[in-house]
């Protein structure tokens, strides 16, 4: 009997211990937005994750061996997960300097053990906004082309570089050790022609500062991009829906359309995200090559009227070169670079893209082989792949296209040597080059 009694108290001490030692997790502490920078007054997002509930959450700003509570909270928060958010900065702790400081989360579980979990990180104080001053070169703007603007950026910022309208072109530094920061831009061809480009930085802390670019925008001289009407063969359709559409059904036109307009979007999407895979670098140095011995069958920035049985189903922009030779020809690289995609991509159909450096990339579509894979380094002329018609295309050619910053240019600026030397070479070093 006794046996049994000590036996029992021993399960029950036992099992009083497991609870314990399963309520003794102390909460988890996230940022669900992370926070590098504290400005004014920055808006801060703490989760908590407790699954006996949040007891209190106090934040602090330590900084000079000083902690400063910025906030906190002792309102019992029954559930497991709790969202709170408040603003911490130098309008409520005015003691804080411009510099390094931490961000300190101490938060306390409601179970029966008060665990207390311990969060910090690095965080920039930044009181005063960067200040930006741009070259007073004269920049002579074009729809669908592209150009360099130097400039400089001083104080504590976090982006910056040039913007016109909704787009924004990073900025990188100087090559070759030279003090300062550039910029390549483009103009997009769809830009509203009234759209002044800046120079501009933000310090993460609710700062953004601009300057304007000095430019002209020559009216007479703008590219006139056509309108034209492209028939649509029931066999084109066909093929098309076939190939990029195998598992629909329903009316082929609306199939079509659907491809030509959202697949399209899309794919564009993809290859735009392309920018975050540049090199910091030049990695050409002589111009652009075009498709040797190729015939242009369509320009950039052409409007096409599709047309089936007489009646306009989509209108779309043709965003490149259509550049035709023989068939199944050796589709070679246009310049030094990267391979950073090598792949089917929609109506592009087999698809490479090679990265030259600060957001510069060619594009090369339609090909029915491709030899390269993502991470080659290819040289300029270098065979990647055959010429073919997959995607949308009706017949063998290669889709030659460039986007700087996932913007999309007009190539022909590239393959002249002269004016990589007036807008690129004269601004910054490119090591190697020579007209
Ligand atoms: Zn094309």
């Amino acid at each position: 009997m006794r046996k049994i009694l000590v036996i029992v108290i021993g399960l029950a001490v036992v099992a009083s211990v497991a609870i314990l030692l399963t309520q003794s997790a102390p909460p988890v502490v996230d940022l669900p937005s992370p926070i590098t920078t504290l400005g004014q007054a920055t808006p801060i997002i703490v989760h908590v994750h407790d699954p006996h509930g949040i007891r209190s959450v106090e934040a602090f700003v330590e900084q000079n061996g000083v902690q400063y509570r910025v906030w906190g909270t002792n309102q019992l928060s029954p559930v497991a997960d709790g969202i709170w958010n408040f603003s911490a900065g130098v309008k409520t702790t005015p003691q804080l300097k411009d510099g390094s400081a931490k961000l300190i989360f101490l938060a306390t579980s409601n179970s029966l053990l008060h665990k207390t979990a311990r969060w910090e990180g690095p965080v920039t104080v930044v009181t005063r906004p960067p200040t930006v001053s741009v070259d007073s070169d004269q920049h002579y703007l074009y729809l669908g082309m592209a150009d360099l603007a130097t400039f400089n950026i001083s104080g504590t910022w976090t982006e910056g570089g040039v913007r016109v309208g909704d787009q924004t072109f990073r900025a990188w530094p100087m090559p070759g050790g030279r003090p300062g920061f550039f910029s390549l831009f483009a103009f997009a061809w769809n830009m509203p022609p009234g759209t002044i480009p800046v120079v501009y930085a933000s310090n993460g802390a609710g700062n953004d500062v601009t300057s304007s670019i000095v430019f002209q925008f020559p009216k007479k001289e703008q590219p006139k991009y056509t309108v034209h009407d492209l028939q649509i063969s029931d066999q084109f359709m066909q093929k098309v829906i076939n190939e990029l559409d195998p598992n629909g059904s329903g009316d082929p036109v609306a199939r079509f359309v659907k491809i030509n307009s959202e697949m399209r979007r899309a794919n564009n999407k993809v290859l735009s995200d392309l920018r975050l895979k540049t090199a910091d670098h030049f990695l050409w140095s002589q111009p652009f090559l075009r498709q040797s011995h190729s015939q242009a069958e369509a320009s950039f920035a052409d409007t096409r009227n599709y047309i089936y049985k007489g009646a306009k189903i989509d209108q779309q922009v043709h965003l490149g070169y259509d550049l035709a030779a023989t068939q199944h020809v050796g589709v070679e690289a246009s310049n030094d670079g990267r391979v950073v995609y090598a792949a089917p991509l929609g109506i592009y159909g087999n698809c490479i893209v090679v990265d030259h450096g600060y957001g510069l990339q060619t594009i090369y579509g339609h090909l029915s082989q491709i030899n390269v894979h993502e991470g080659d380094m290819v040289k300029r002329g270098q065979v990647m792949g055959t010429s073919g018609q997959t995607g949308m295309a009706g017949g063998d050619h290669i889709h030659f296209a460039m986007q700087l910053d996932g913007v999309q240019i007009d190539p022909k600026e590239w393959w002249d040597g002269h004016w990589i030397k007036d807008h690129i070479a004269k601004r910054v070093d490119l090591p190697g080059f020579s007209d």
